[in-house]
């Protein structure tokens, strides 16, 4: 057996404790059959937090998850907590986390698996088969960059800045992320951004094109303006393998790619730092969707996110292919064999909750290891 990994599991608020103890008891199945141990220390982020503390994070876990070889947090926040100012909102836990972690390359998978096809809002046979993954810069562009702010002007009408702006190490540690990714996956990388408007974007442009000439030639590169990459993810998705793009467009892309999936309820993600000359990086893993208040604390939350969250976890932070891969194909077994929790409920299926979802995911995991 593997070295004990360490592992800061942060349940937060809402459905996210819910759906993290399904998780819990994945990671206490590898142990149970020998497949990996970890070290797993709980603690307290958001609403949960501020309860508790009075803030949504304290240095301590802060300084617990740079210890820990990786993060595995659920979600923040909810209607309780919704009154207070911007600077002690729960939501701070993750925004803290991502600073001081310095995680700045978010991955999005968008996965369509089989028996979900019919979830997608597009035709069946545009998504069938769909597995792209989006990189997207996540503590630059113009959500960071200075000036910003909103000024009165002398005619008393107000003016509202913000900044794109991007240096060449910036887009150098995010484009090597996407490279390392697609070396894995299909080998090919799409570059996006509005090179022909921005500066911020041409410069993208040629960092890209000259890393990949250096680095990386046994990749294919492309470039995309964003508008039309938006375009092109709802024409014909599955052209693309790796989109790595900027804060801005990531964000609006991510969203848009996550949808042709059908479900928030089944949609992971990682968000990684730069490695360390060991090789050792920072690196979260959280589901996107938040905290669910409408349905906290009714056992009907989709736990499928989170645990698909966990896959990512172990493919990224610890190299176990092999057994990310399984976690995957329990949850695609589970849903082939029609159980369903509600988010994914569709005709001729069998509707189960939370936990019902965990064992069945756990029976499926037993015959494949079999
Ligand atoms: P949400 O993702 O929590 O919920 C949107 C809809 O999707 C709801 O109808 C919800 O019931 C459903 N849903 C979400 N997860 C599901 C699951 N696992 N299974 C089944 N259905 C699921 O988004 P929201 O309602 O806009 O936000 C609620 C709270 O979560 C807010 O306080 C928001 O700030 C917070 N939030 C936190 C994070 C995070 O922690 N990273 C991300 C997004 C939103």
């Amino acid at each position: 057996m593997a070295a004990n990994k360490k592992l800061l599991v942060l349940p937060g608020d809402g459905v996210g404790p819910e759906v993290m103890r399904e998780v819990i008891r994945v990671i206490d199945w590898m142990d149970r059959k020998r497949r990996a141990s970890f070290d797993i220390a709980e603690d307290l982020v958001g609403g949960s937090a501020i309860d508790a503390r009075g803030v949504a994070i304290t240095p301590d876990t802060v300084a617990r998850a740079k210890a820990a070889d990786a993060v595995l947090f659920g979600s923040v926040g909810g209607p309780k907590w919704d009154h207070l100012g911007f600077e002690h909102r729960p939501e701070l836990a993750i925004l803290t986390l991502r600073r001081e972690l310095g995680l700045f390359a978010n991955l999005r998978p968008a996965v369509v698996l089989d028996p979900l096809v019919g979830a997608s809002s597009l035709k069946p046979e545009i998504v069938k088969g769909l597995d792209l993954m989006i990189v997207r810069e996540s503590t630059g562009g113009i959500y960071f960059g200075e000036p910003r702010g909103i000024e009165t002007l002398p005619d008393g009408s107000k003016r509202g800045v913000n900044t794109e702006v991007y240096t060449t190490l910036e887009i150098e540690r995010v484009g090597r992320v996407a490279f390392e990714l697609a070396r894995k996956r299909q080998g090919r990388v799409c570059s996006v951004e509005k090179a022909n408007v921005m500066e911020s974007g041409l410069l993208w442009r040629q960092t890209v094109t000259a890393l990949q000439a250096r680095e990386y030639p046994d990749i294919a590169i492309s470039h995309m303006y964003a508008d039309n990459c938006a375009m092109q993810l709802v024409r014909n998705p599955r052209q693309f393998d790796v989109i790595v793009t900027s804060n801005l467009f990531g964000d609006l892309l991510s969203d848009l790619a996550s949808m042709l999936t059908g479900s928030l309820g089944m949609l992971p993600s990682a968000t990684l730092g730069a490695p360390d000359a060991t090789g050792r990086r920072h690196a979260l893993y959280e589901p996107i969707h938040g905290s669910a208040p409408d349905i906290a604390g009714k056992g009907v939350a989709n736990p499928l996110a989170q645990m698909l969250s966990f896959a990512m976890l172990l493919r990224y932070s610890f190299d176990m292919e092999e057994d990310a891969a399984l976690i995957e194909t329990a949850c695609t077994n589970v849903l082939a064999s029609g159980l369903r929790t509600a988010d994914v409920m569709a005709p001729g299926c069998a509707k189960v909750g939370t936990h019902v979802m965990g064992e069945a995911v756990l029976r499926e995991l037993d015959k494949l290891a079999a």
